[in-house]
């Protein structure tokens, strides 16, 4: 692509972005290469790289396609001049050099790695600790224990992530191994490929050949004939050449419809995890890290306390949206100049906080509590005092305080017009027991996942 393309490109973006929009993100752009299908732009900031990486890049990559550039991926990195005109600060992950390809043999067809999806920018908690734990194996590049390692969950929970960290590790620690790390759709487009241009044995041999093989994504797959076909050869030709195969989905090897009987059935032989819709303590946990690692940027930034805590509360769907959330709080922050306040909070991320409202009203969760408990729905706001009836009341109460953006007052009124300070007693009698109490501890992660499942 030649700098032409990149300003033909230009007008078409600023019909779709709008001006003000262009002249703030897409102006300061400077192209700088494009290889191996990756189209790199330096930007001033990180802040700005992650900004535009998360509202532009589609639109970047759309229109340089549509000017017949071959692009699959589009980077941004701080410039050299920027860089060094910022004296203490590290050098931004973002700032990498090149991204290293999921394979040193440049012959295998490997995606690109995102050089920040590793294990130490993994944050482990409740939720995710298995797949980490079966994703830490792997990486270890040892005997092949479990095969293959399917890992699974909703989107934005951390698969993507996971994989390149094990191909990260491996490519440190195993060098020798040929790990190709691609996604499902890839794998039929190379397929595809191979076929229109009578090169299937090539294909074949290519990906018998890898020591490691990685498919993200893979009911993308499914109802697509040939290529399952394909996939399900390429699969069963690596496992019995012991070869360490990992393949991620959005739900289990027996939930993907369209998906041939016998690969879902070779699919759940080795270790099928998943990843659970993330906690509270994983999400502060995860803006903490990237609050640390901008802080590490930028020392000027300050964020009031509670904002983590209220965003880790309010924002629950993915962590996708969670870091879309902060990285916007921090651009906004740095380019008005002002301090991270719960009303700047607010102010900034007002669409994302409505979307991300959960829509679970009280009544539900005393529905669903009471079926659990076995108890009438009456119960729940009645006067019996009775410990089997009083205990799954308070059950109730907790997780309205904990699922609802309703205040101890208003949760009171639902339950029966009680007072604010016997809501709190409850929320704070379970918060007690489930330290010790384990049978209860389930019951409420079970709830928990029900209700906002
Ligand atoms: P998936 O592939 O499951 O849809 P990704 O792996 O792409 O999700 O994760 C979405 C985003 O959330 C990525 O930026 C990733 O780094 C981040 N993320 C997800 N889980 C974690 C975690 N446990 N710790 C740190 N970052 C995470
Ligand atoms: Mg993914």
């Amino acid at each position: 692509m030649t700098n032409e393309t990149w300003g033909q490109v230009r007008e078409e973006l600023i019909k779709r972005v709008g001006k003000n929009n262009y002249v703030t993100w897409i102006e300061p752009l400077k192209l700088s290469g494009l290889k191996n299908g990756v189209a790199r732009f330096e930007v001033p900031t990180i802040f700005f790289g992650d900004w535009v990486q998360r509202n532009y890049a589609d639109h970047i990559r759309t229109q340089l396609a549509n000017a017949g550039a071959a692009v699959e991926r589009v980077e941004f990195s701080v410039g050299q001049a920027a860089a060094e005109s910022r004296p203490a600060a590290p050098k931004p992950a973002a700032a990498k050099p090149a991204r290293t390809r999921a394979v040193a043999d440049e012959e295998l067809p490997g995606a690109p790695l995102d050089p920040r999806f590793t294990f130490d920018s993994f944050v482990v908690g409740k939720p995710n600790e298995l797949a980490h734990a079966a994703a830490r194996r792997v990486a270890e590049g040892g005997p092949v224990t479990f095969n293959p390692l399917f890992l699974y969950g909703g989107v934005g929970l951390g698969k993507t992530h996971l994989m390149h960290a094990i191909a990260h590790e491996l490519q440190s620690r195993r060098p020798d191994l040929r790990v190709l790390y691609l996604s499902a759709e890839q794998f039929m487009y190379r397929f595809v490929q191979a076929l229109r241009e009578r090169q299937v044995m090539d294909f074949k041999e290519l990906f018998r050949s890898v020591d490691v093989l990685m498919v993200d994504d893979v009911q993308f797959i499914a109802g697509k004939d040939s290529t399952q076909e394909e996939f399900f050869h390429t699969f069963n030709a690596l496992v019995d050449q012991n070869k360490q195969i990992v393949i991620s989905a959005d739900r289990a090897p027996g939930e993907i419809k369209d998906l041939e009987e016998r690969i879902k059935s070779r699919l759940q032989c080795g270790l099928v995890v998943d990843l659970h819709p993330t906690d509270y303590e994983l999400r502060l946990g995860i803006l903490q890290q990237k609050v640390d690692f901008y802080r590490s940027q930028y020392r000027g930034l300050v964020i009031a306390g509670g904002v983590l805590e209220f965003l880790a509360h309010r924002i629950t769907t993915n962590v996708r949206v969670l870091e879309g959330a902060l990285t916007r709080l921090f651009a906004f922050a740095s380019l008005v100049g002002r301090e991270i306040t719960l009303d700047l909070t607010q102010d900034c991320l007002a669409d994302i906080l409505r979307s991300s409202d959960r829509k679970l009203s009280i009544e539900e969760i005393q529905r669903k509590v009471a079926e659990h408990y076995n108890i009438r729905l009456s119960d729940m706001i009645g006067p019996k005092r009775l410990r089997t009836i009083a205990r799954p009341r308070q059950v109730a109460m907790y997780l309205a305080k904990q699922l609802t953006p309703r205040s101890l007052p208003e949760i009171g009124r639902r339950f029966g017009g009680r007072d604010h300070t016997t809501i709190m007693h409850g929320v704070r009698k379970i918060e007690e027991l489930m330290t010790t109490d384990s049978q209860l501890a389930d019951d409420l992660q079970l709830l928990r996942r029900l209700l906002q499942g």
